[in-house]
């Protein structure tokens, strides 16, 4: 431990490797990483309150705007056609793609607006009872919604989207004029904010201002969920004991480590995922009509269009969000899978190294939704009647699904049985 370390005050399990850390009170602009992992188990920004407050309030208000103009328009040899933002999801309702509809608004505008309002509210109510030098006694409602708000957190796609309506105006630039509105300025604006905005919330703080973390006797740095003498809440991170049913914070059940179970919910979710792969390759994902004969355009097919084409920065594009990722990710994971059952002698340099590719499948699965989010944009503005139309396939609800599941398998794995108890450090790990 580093001579200037501050006197250690709560204990934290970090929630990708298990390891138990102590880490002191932080102040704002100071980072808490896991010794083991690299994971961060909590950052408090300068002004915490104000800061996410202005961001998502700003971020709030592009959203409205976004909404309020014309997103884009096409024209085709004096025809013009002009969207809103919301028609990328009326469109794909109008053509029996509720369900695809339904993921579309939630994704890219309902869930991450919640989640703003939400979060704006919880450290608007902080903000408020602290800066008053008093205590916060947090309603049960306030509870809920601290307890709701943190799942939504690997949903929110508005970047994704953004890179989906880039790819569009590669894809059809060369066929029409497109004009941009203020709303996909304000858009690229509420995309940004966002991003920023979720970077800035910190739930370990956020968990630790509305309900004091609570001393624990018999657990200690070092350990970790092998140990067998704690459960670490997956809401609010308090550390309970493993003779508790519920956490004795937040009041969440808790579920004690079990590999088992988590793995077999990681496996069943990826074996359907493997099975919405065949239709979402073997269908076509969108029709074509031009000068009124219909065209099927399956992903591959797309991807190799594109690149006869000469467009091959964006083929690239396609080809890598959606064929190269969702392959590479299912293996991933099943390889990962495949290894957690079966110990072998404790190597730090192969558990950080799995730890890693977990971390990256996690990360970029979200992207591979890039295609759909292509093909909402396009079902939206290209409706020129039989000068010019294109209509979703079949495949693009299945492809949706391959994504999902694949998010959702990601998520049921428990990454700590990764770990091994073999190393485990206790220093202090805290950093400006
Ligand atoms: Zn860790
Ligand atoms: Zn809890």
């Amino acid at each position: 431990m580093p001579d200037n370390c501050p006197q250690p005050t709560q204990l934290i399990a970090c929630e990708e490797c298990g390891l138990v850390s102590q880490i002191p009170q932080l102040d704002e602009g100071q980072v808490a990483k896991c010794p083991r992992c690299s994971h961060t188990l909590s950052s408090i920004s300068i002004a915490p309150c104000q800061t996410l407050i202005a961001y998502s309030t700003a971020c709030l208000m592009m959203l409205a705007i976004s909404l309020l103009f014309p997103f884009m328009s096409f024209s085709v040899k004096g025809i013009t056609q002009e969207i809103f933002l919301i028609n990328t999801v009326a469109m794909l309702d109008a053509f029996e793609q509720s369900a695809l509809a339904l993921l579309l608004l939630l994704t890219v505008l309902a869930l991450p607006a919640l989640y703003l309002v939400i979060v704006t509210y919880l450290y608007f109510r902080i903000w408020q009872q602290t800066s008053k030098g008093k205590l916060i006694k947090p309603s049960s409602r306030l509870l809920v919604l601290c307890k709701s708000i943190f799942r939504f957190e690997p949903w929110l796609m508005a970047d994704v989207f953004l890179i989906g309506v880039l790819v569009s105006l590669i894809k059809i630039s060369s066929m029409a004029d497109i004009g941009l509105g203020y709303s996909f300025w304000a858009f690229c604006a509420y995309t940004v904010l966002v991003v920023k905005a979720i970077s800035l919330v910190d739930r370990f703080w956020v968990w630790n201002q509305l309900l004091p973390n609570k001393p624990m006797t018999g657990v200690v740095a070092g350990q970790d969920h092998l140990s067998v003498n704690h459960v670490d809440c997956h809401q609010c991170h308090q550390i309970n004991l493993m003779s508790e049913a519920s956490c004795n914070r937040c009041g969440s059940k808790l579920h004690p480590y079990d590999l088992n179970t988590s793995l077999q919910k990681s496996w069943a979710y990826l074996i359907a995922a493997v099975i919405f792969y065949f239709p979402a390759n073997l269908y076509p994902i969108m029709y074509t009509t031009s000068l009124g004969s219909e065209t099927p355009s399956t992903i591959m097919g797309g991807v190799v269009l594109l690149w006869q084409l000469g467009s091959y920065p964006i083929a690239l594009v396609i080809f890598i969000a959606s064929v190269f990722i969702p392959m590479a990710k299912m293996l991933a994971l099943a390889w990962i899978y495949w290894n957690a059952k079966r110990p072998k002698p404790y190597l730090y340099s192969r558990a950080i190294k799995r730890q890693k590719l977990y971390r990256v499948t996690e990360f970029i699965g979200r992207w591979s939704m890039i295609d759909i989010f292509v093909v909402a944009i396009l079902v939206a503005l290209v409706q020129l009647h039989n000068l010019m139309a294109i209509t979703p396939g079949p495949a693009s609800l299945s492809f949706a699904a391959v994504v999902i599941l694949t998010m959702l398998s990601a998520i049921s794995f428990d990454s700590r049985s990764i770990w091994s108890n073999g190393s485990a450090f206790k220093e202090c790990n805290t950093h400006e």
